[in-house]
């Protein structure tokens, strides 16, 4: 009902010759089960959508800005997103809100840039480790899903990505049961904000530390509908076993 989708973050990694990559990607997996896509740094979006065009990977940008056009030097528009072959744009990822100080009125402006320019937004949600170890997962992850997330979004415009900071380029991965429990508490929140229509459509991925490893016990964790892939997004080798384990969990 929910088709799966592996989402890779290529974050700010890659110039030209990292286009092999998503190349060779599109060799390994020509007809996949699962939604495909590479997020690249915006430099190679053009390029990416031209060495897949007609394959099944997508390409999305990491980040857009709020507004549709505008005096702001060196950001990125939806539109132009668009524009450049882009379906899908990540926004709320923790690297933007700690790095840029976004707050989930900023992330909620930029996901309805987003849609506005028609692409599906994938809003990242998760808990410091601190919230962690406080015992304030679920309250932050209810702030962040009703401050970032639009009204009137569908299954076809969001994409939510529960990634704790904790485990993001650290090796660390939640227990099962923890990632359980907040995919859990995310579709709950959802069937409640949009109805049962709406909110069991939705996709959730799971991100931080996904490796070809621990990817399939991952995949078999109830509403898991995929995963947001940084670092082993980049190279095709590590990639395409986890693209594989996702197809493998259907
Ligand atoms: C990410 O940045 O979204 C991410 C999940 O990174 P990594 O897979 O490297 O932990």
């Amino acid at each position: 009902m929910r088709r799966k989708l592996a989402a890779g973050n290529w974050k700010m990694n890659g110039t030209s010759a990292a286009l092999a990559e998503l190349a060779e990607l599109a060799r390994r997996h020509p007809d996949a089960a699962v939604d495909i896509l590479v997020c690249p740094p915006a430099t190679l979006i053009d390029r990416a959508v031209r060495v897949v065009p007609d394959s099944a990977i997508a390409i999305g940008g990491q980040d857009c800005h709020a507004s549709d056009a505008g005096a702001h030097t060196g950001d990125v528009s939806a539109a132009m997103l668009t524009d450049a072959g882009a379906r899908y744009a990540i926004v709320g990822h923790s690297e933007r809100r700690q790095d840029h100080g976004e707050s989930n009125v900023d992330v909620r402006a930029k996901a309805e840039a987003a849609m506005r320019a028609g692409l599906t937004a994938i809003v990242c949600l998760g808990e410091s480790l601190a919230q962690r170890e406080a015992g304030e997962t679920l309250d932050v992850i209810a702030a962040q899903l009703n401050g970032s997330v639009p009204d009137g979004a569908t299954a076809e415009t969001l994409v939510i990505a529960y990634e704790p900071i904790w485990a993001i380029g650290t090796g660390r991965v939640p227990t099962i049961s923890q990632i359980a429990e907040v995919h859990d508490f995310i579709r709950s929140e959802l069937l409640q904000r949009f109805g049962p229509d709406v909110g069991q459509t939705i996709r959730l991925l799971y991100g931080g530390s996904v490796k070809p490893e621990n990817a399939g016990e991952i995949f078999a964790v109830a509403d898991v509908d995929g995963a947001l892939v940084g670092g082993a997004s980049l190279k095709a080798a590590d990639f395409s076993p986890i693209i594989t384990a996702l197809e493998a969990s259907l």
